[in-house]
């Protein structure tokens, strides 16, 4: 009698086995940035040295000293020149070109991009005040005739003029007290037309531009600067943009967590090929007739694998409420991932790793990846001990890695009037805090509190990392 595989235990009938799974694996780090600095400022220095270069060699200083119109025209050149570079400047940095946000972070390179804004905004009313005024006062008039004969008889100037009162309106919504008034996405919408604004300067440079008009090189040269931004901004945004698309990702679960807090858990084969460290975060692209056209930044919560990556999500307002109700099989567009808030950040030191609310979310995955010579301290502050996310998960890799969760929970006032972060608590309690790097990521009132205790307690300011969950 002959004997079937399936009696015979030792022998392995392949078409009969589950199909092979392939197996989890933790995603790639991103690989460090190989960006410096110094190349960066050469860079940027070269551009103002050879665009003030041109602007010398056609007699800029020589004008701007001379006095009397002269001067006011020279002022007005000079300032156009440092707006119209501070606006390409900006529009680069917020491009987010992936070989310097990786070495910066996407929150430098905003809060670099606002300074660049506002020195637009300045420098352009400067120029244009200047510039009016000495037009006027050329043919004998007032700034309101060298305005009017500027607008009706210079080709561009209607559309310079456009340019200007677009970038005024950038800036204004920008101010911090209008910004918190007005709604992200209009906000945002508004923020976009400034690539419009610059569009609507360059005419008017070339053709009344003192420095662009007559000279063949300096033509080209600034020509070249727009064309160089424009295939920069297109090669870092639509680049992206375009990755981010072809990457096939889906909801697989939405989970409670606590209190407003909820994770949405995505995978897909799109993941294999990424590259992501705990502490990074995604434009979160849910593509549903209502959600498709806004991206929500959102911080992975857990180690991302081939299997899935984890967001969790604090309802705050419509939409984060919303992407809480995706239904699994509902595609999703990643951007990213951004960011530096990762563990690379401590080289291997030990950490105090700080979270309120729901900044708990790249918190847990910075967690995740420490070791146990870091020795983690998590600190995590919430109004009650119900809304703490992820507690046990917490609880189960800080005994893992040789550390110590603390839960502060309980109001403001409470804490207002008994600091836990006051240097002198800090001290007692982490008596090595000098030696340790600090993450915080929470309401920024959290994170001003956190980064000035651990500065008074003696925390190198290098050492102190955070992530600003607002714009
Ligand atoms: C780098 C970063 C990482 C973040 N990680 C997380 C996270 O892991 N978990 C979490 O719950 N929240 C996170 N946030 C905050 C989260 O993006 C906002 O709470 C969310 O976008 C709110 O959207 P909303 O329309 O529901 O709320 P709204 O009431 O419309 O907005 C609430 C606040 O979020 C800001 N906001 C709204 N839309 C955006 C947007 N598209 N981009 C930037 N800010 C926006 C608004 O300016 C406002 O201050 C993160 C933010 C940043 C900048």
């Amino acid at each position: 009698m002959s004997i079937t595989s399936a009696q015979r235990p030792d022998v392995q009938e392949p078409w009969r086995q589950e199909p092979m799974r392939p197996a989890v694996r933790r995603l790639a780090r991103p690989r460090p940035s190989r960006t410096r600095t110094g190349d960066l400022l050469a860079v940027a220095g070269f551009i103002v040295v050879v665009t003030l270069g041109i602007w010398w060699q056609h007699g800029g200083l020589t004008g701007l000293l001379a006095g009397g119109v002269s001067t006011l025209s020279g002022i007005g050149q000079v300032f156009g020149l440092i707006a119209a570079l501070a606006a390409l400047g900006g529009l680069v940095l917020t491009s987010r070109p992936r070989f310097i946000e990786r070495r910066y972070g996407q929150d430098s390179l905003l809060a670099a991009h606002r300074w660049f804004g506002i020195t637009t905004v300045l420098a352009l009313l400067v120029h244009a005040v200047a510039d009016t005024w000495a037009w006027g006062a050329a043919t004998g008039g007032t700034i309101v005739t060298g305005l009017v004969d500027l607008l009706a008889n210079q080709a561009w100037m209607v559309a310079a003029t456009a340019g200007t009162v677009l970038m005024i309106v950038i800036g204004l919504s920008s101010w911090r007290r209008l910004r918190q008034r007005i709604p992200y996405e209009t906000w945002y919408f508004v923020h976009l037309t400034g690539y419009l604004a610059v569009l609507l300067g360059f005419g008017h440079q070339l053709t009344l531009g003192a420095d662009f008009a007559t000279d063949t090189f300096a033509f080209w040269w600034w020509s070249a600067l727009f064309i160089a931004t424009a295939v920069f901004i297109m090669y870092a945004r639509i680049g992206d943009l375009l990755r981010s698309l072809t990457r096939r990702i889906y909801v697989t679960a939405v989970s409670r967590e606590a209190n407003g807090i909820g994770s949405l858990h995505v995978s897909g084969p799109g993941l294999r090929r990424m590259r992501v460290a705990g502490g990074q975060y995604f434009n979160v692209r849910v593509m549903t007739r209502d959600l498709w056209w806004q991206a929500h930044p959102f911080s992975v919560s857990a180690a991302p694998t081939t299997s899935g990556i984890r967001f969790t999500i604090k309802e705050l307002g419509e939409d984060s409420t919303s992407i809480l109700r995706a239904r699994p099989g509902t595609r999703v567009v990643l951007e990213g991932p951004y960011g530096v808030f990762t563990v690379e950040q401590a080289g291997g030191a030990p950490v105090v790793l700080v979270a309120g609310g729901v900044g708990i979310s790249p918190i847990r995955a910075l967690l995740e990846d420490c070791t146990p010579q870091q020795r983690p301290i998590v600190i995590v502050r919430v109004r009650d001990e119900r809304d703490v996310a992820h507690r046990q998960e917490l609880e189960r890799m800080v005994e893992a890695r040789n550390g110590v969760l603390h839960v502060l929970a309980g109001r403001r006032e409470w804490f207002t009037r008994n600091d836990p972060f006051s240097p002198d608590i800090l001290r007692t309690s982490i008596p090595d805090i000098a030696g340790r790097h600090v993450f915080v990521c929470g309401p920024a009132s959290l994170e001003s509190a956190v980064m000035t205790g651990m500065r008074k307690a003696g925390v190198p300011t290098r050492n102190i990392h955070h992530e600003r969950f607002g714009v």
